[in-house]
């Protein structure tokens, strides 16, 4: 039954009128517990707030499978404005960026240009970006494109995503290049012939993943809720004397808060990823399929 919503809800998530109608209604019904607002004013509040609390973040102006190569130019133009307010204004928050917002599925050319231009921007303001990973049919040119970048600018991390049989050798590849990864269990519905079906595998994988990050000394983020898997990673650093400094935990806005902040107070380097923008749509759609029972809060938000 589970999986069965699961499945539907990521199906919704890449349907055009469903989206369509959502971006009229669906703040209302409360996309905004996970989205910090529409523009990138409003969501630098909510960093400055996050930073007062202690707690680092990235920023996110969402968007994806962008098909015309003008709002790829526009979406570019976001990024390195909202890189000149960040350091405008004092903050610290990094940005990350999805591939497909920015061209891939228009050209690759296209989309390495206007990722150049933010790592260049983001190298004069001493920012980084983090290039989200998407499905699997992207998986490959969003490594590929990643690895030459960080081989020309060097202020640019990867993601890995556990539930795929692939990435334990990504990890190696990547952890040797020296670039940052962030590792991630995997957000979208993907087959079982290219990914692990079943929760146990994601996990035993994401262990994997981080261990072969942390052990080739690569700075390395943790990106989960899980209360197993950061309790595990506590333990692995401490008993293989790994400093603080060489990895951090990053959790989604709306999500976990307490432990957010629990973590942060405990002395440990936290991120929050802050999504903000207009096409909330698909990235809501994917948080209420990691746990249906938020379409409870939904539906509670269509009843007051
Ligand atoms: C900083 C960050 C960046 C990410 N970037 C990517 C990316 O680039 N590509 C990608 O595919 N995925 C990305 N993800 C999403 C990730 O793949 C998972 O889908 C998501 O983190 C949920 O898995 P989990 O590790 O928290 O574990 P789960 O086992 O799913 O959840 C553990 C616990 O966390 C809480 N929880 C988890 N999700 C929710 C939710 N939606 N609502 C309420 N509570 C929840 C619950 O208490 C749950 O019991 C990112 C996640 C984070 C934290």
């Amino acid at each position: 039954m589970e999986e069965a919503l699961r499945t539907l809800l990521l199906g919704l998530a890449r349907n055009e009128a469903a989206n369509g109608w959502m971006k009229r209604y669906g703040m209302r019904f409360g996309a905004d517990r996970f989205v910090a607002g529409e523009t990138v004013d409003e969501a630098l509040i909510k960093v400055r707030m996050l930073e007062r609390e202690k707690l680092y973040s990235t920023l996110d102006h969402l968007g994806e499978s962008v098909d015309d190569g003008a709002e790829a130019a526009a979406a570019r133009d976001h990024c390195m404005t909202a890189l000149d307010k960040i350091a405008g204004a004092g903050l610290q928050t990094t940005l990350s960026v999805k591939l497909t917002q920015l061209g891939l599925d228009i050209e690759p050319a296209v989309c390495v240009e206007n990722l150049h231009a933010i790592l260049e921007r983001a190298r004069g303001h001493r920012n980084f970006i983090h290039v989200d990973m998407e499905g699997f049919r992207h998986c490959q040119a969003t490594l590929d494109i990643v690895r030459d970048a960080a081989g020309q600018f060097g202020n640019v991390g990867a993601v890995l995503q556990a539930y795929l049989y692939r990435s334990a050798q990504d990890a190696v590849d990547l952890a040797q290049r020296g670039i940052p990864l962030r590792i991630v269990k995997g957000a979208y519905k993907e087959s079982r012939d290219i990914a692990f079906p079943d929760k146990g595998d994601v996990d035993a994988q994401f262990v994997r993943l981080v261990e072969i990050s942390l052990r080739a000394g690569n700075y390395t983020a943790i990106a989960t809720h899980d209360e197993n898997l950061i309790n595990w990673a506590r333990g692995f650093a401490y008993r293989n004397e790994i400093g603080r400094d060489r990895y951090e935990f990053q959790m989604l806005y709306g999500i976990r808060a307490d432990l957010q902040h629990s973590l942060a107070r405990e002395g440990y380097r936290v991120r929050v990823y802050v999504p903000y923008g207009t096409d909330w749509y698909a990235y809501f759609m994917r948080r209420l399929a990691e746990r249906p029972a938020n379409v409870g809060f939904v539906l509670r938000s269509l009843y007051p």
